[in-house]
């Protein structure tokens, strides 16, 4: 362990470990086979890269993000590491070379495609060199029911066969017990070495709203608490990720859209940028994210409902890495409860796995709907606890209120049982609200005694209601593509007068609420300090072709705000100041502190 703090002083520039860091570390040094859940941004690359680096060997990273293979390594040789990356986007001669350094034992960490490792070449290149460890970054990858599986994560049970004497240690931010066990049992992982630290993002302040105006609420959301912020923004289809983007550059900010239909070329390009340069704001499918290790997302704006909580709480983990305030923010409708119903429905797969997609469904519906401490219950979901409300969440931040809606609620089902539970919500709110279309009179509805006995209400309040009511399970949405509304066995008690229901009074939305942002921490005299430290990594970042982040985080240049340091015995006690970046870059950052010391 003495060993491993001189690594983490030395070569990370870091002065200790956090929360479980050091036990892990220490377990991996040991050669425990071990499993490590962490959340993003809880710091898993150095449960892995310091025992990699203290045991004798070169340590393997098995990792399915080949696009990112080239940042990693690059972040590694800014540590002054001789890192190298093993894929498909390898020439034979870049290859040919590679494996020489591997032979003559030049390489500490090497990052390899899973489906890379696997092919006997590989496995007997590996077997002819001493190796550190195996990390299987991403393991939840391996779960057949899961949302990322890939395949050629179960062949992985190569390593305890082929490499029996090779520790290996596993890495996921998000796996359930049962993933876990799965993981522990195709990877031979030890008992007494898994590791499950908490899921809590405390950073993320999450946020859940009724789309209205989705246009006009994240709008409003950029404008007046994330200017000039790097965030994502997810939305379902390609059409509307291209539309979204578009629309956000007419208004001013450089978005940059990215889905599995564009060329492989723009794609890249579009992730480049992002994570090279400040303040872009990329629109995107779930195609995009995995494993992005961008620290400094200021938010992450979800025009749809993601269809798992699963999912949720890994597209919104990519905000706020770096530990510093970030938002997670949604907006969902009723549009989207009916989609999701219908892809679960005709999704591919047997009853059980469309059983799971429907449960999963209704959880997230549950969550957007749900009146108390939404952290709470995303921790319960992962079989984790918070025993207060969190107070960074919308429903801490600001109590929804709810009403008695009992009487609306028979109506809604009335109107859906009189129309003979064949039509979807449009329909039945123009029953209730008494409109006068050709429809209506194509079915003679204007006939029926729910007719118009809703017109107190808006669509827009009908549209809640009947949203509310599917999240509830008192109605069922048809598979069909016309999303018909019936009732379930749930929904007698109500219209037989036996129950009464409250629901959440929807508040006008808009309101501001309390509002994080990166330079709030940052007051007006160091402002320009701040900006000229930027400058500087951003001009060493051009020099040496990588992105800012590699050079220094956010967290290190505020520390440098802070304490001010003038000469390099000085600069190497800020945090994530290393032996090598100090010698490669200190003396510009010195210059300009010193600049602003001593203006
Ligand atoms: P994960 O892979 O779990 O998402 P990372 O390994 O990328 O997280 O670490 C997240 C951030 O935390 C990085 O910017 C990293 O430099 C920082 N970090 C990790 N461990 C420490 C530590 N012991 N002290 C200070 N910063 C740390
Ligand atoms: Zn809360």
């Amino acid at each position: 362990m003495v060993e491993a703090l001189h690594v983490l002083n030395h070569t990370f520039g870091f002065s200790s470990f956090r929360d479980q860091q050091g036990h892990i570390v220490d377990a991996v040094i040991r050669g425990k086979n071990t499993l490590v859940v962490m959340p993003t941004g809880g710091g898993k690359s150095l449960c892995y890269q310091i025992p990699a680096l203290v045991r004798e060997g070169m340590g393997i990273v098995i990792s399915p993000l080949i696009a990112l293979m080239q940042d990693q390594v690059s972040a590694l040789n800014a540590h002054g590491l001789q890192a190298a990356f093993l894929n498909s986007t390898l020439s034979l001669t870049a290859m040919q070379d590679l494996e020489r350094r591997i032979v003559a034992g030049n390489i500490d960490i090497l990052y390899v495609a899973p489906e890379r490792l696997i092919q006997a070449r590989t496995i007997n290149l590996l077997q002819q060199v001493k190796l550190s460890l195996f990390a299987i970054d991403e393991a939840h990858c391996l779960a057949q029911w899961g949302h990322d599986f890939r395949s050629d994560y179960l062949r992985l049970d190569v390593l305890p066969q082929s490499f029996p004497h090779v520790p290996r240690v596993a890495l996921t931010a998000t796996a359930d017990r049962k993933t876990q066990h799965e993981i522990a049992r195709c990877l031979q992982l030890d008992q007494d070495a898994q590791f499950v630290c908490g899921f809590d993002r405390s950073n993320i302040q999450y946020r859940i709203q009724q789309k209205n105006r989705p246009k006009k609420q994240l709008l409003s959301f950029l404008k007046e608490e994330q200017k000039d912020s790097a965030g994502i923004v997810y939305c379902l289809s390609r059409k509307k990720v291209e539309d979204t983007a578009l629309w956000l550059q007419h208004e001013g900010f450089t978005a940059l859209p990215y889905h599995a239909g564009m060329d492989t070329q723009s794609r890249q390009r579009h992730q480049d940028r992002f994570l090279r340069e400040d303040g872009i704001i990329i629109v995107a499918t779930i195609a995009f994210g995995m494993g992005i290790d961008k620290p400094n997302v200021r938010f992450v704006a979800h025009l749809d409902m993601p269809k798992s909580i699963e999912a949720y709480y890994q597209e919104t983990g990519r905000a706020g890495r770096d530990g510093e305030n970030a938002t997670a923010i949604l907006f969902y409708g009723m549009e989207d409860v009916v989609k999701l119903s219908q892809m679960a429905a005709n999704s591919e797969g047997n009853e059980e796995f469309k059983r799971h997609e429907r449960h999963r469904l209704n959880a997230m519906l549950g969550l957007c709907e749900m009146t108390s401490c939404r952290r709470q219950a995303l921790l319960h979901y992962f079989d984790d606890s918070m025993d207060t409300p969190c107070g960074n969440c919308d429903n801490c931040i600001q109590p929804p209120q709810t009403r008695d809606a009992t009487e609306d609620i028979r109506k809604a089902l009335s109107c859906v049982y009189r129309t003979g539970q064949r039509f979807g919500a449009v329909h039945v709110i123009d029953v209730l609200r008494g409109s006068d279309n050709e429809k209506v009179r194509q079915f003679s509805h204007q006939t029926l005694s729910t007719y118009g006995i809703g017109k107190d209400l808006s669509t827009d309040a009908w549209r809640t209601i009947f949203r509310q009511l599917i999240v509830m399970g008192f109605l069922d949405v048809d598979a069909s593509a016309y999303g018909n509304l019936r009732l379930t066995e749930k929904s007698r008690p109500i219209l037989r007068g036996e129950q009464s229901i409250h629901l959440r009074y929807e508040i006008k939305v808009n309101n501001t609420k309390r509002s994080h942002k990166i330079r709030d921490d940052i007051d007006q005299e160091n402002m320009a300090l701040w900006n000229d430290l930027r400058a500087c990594r951003k001009q060493l970042a051009l020099e040496n072709g990588v992105p800012p982040y590699i050079i220094f985080s956010d967290a290190t240049l505020k520390e440098m705000i802070v304490y001010r340091p003038l000469n390099s015995s000085q600069l190497i006690e800020v945090n994530g100041v290393g032996d090598k970046k100090l010698e490669q870059f200190g003396e510009a950052f010195l210059d300009v502190i010193r600049n602003h010391e001593y203006a």
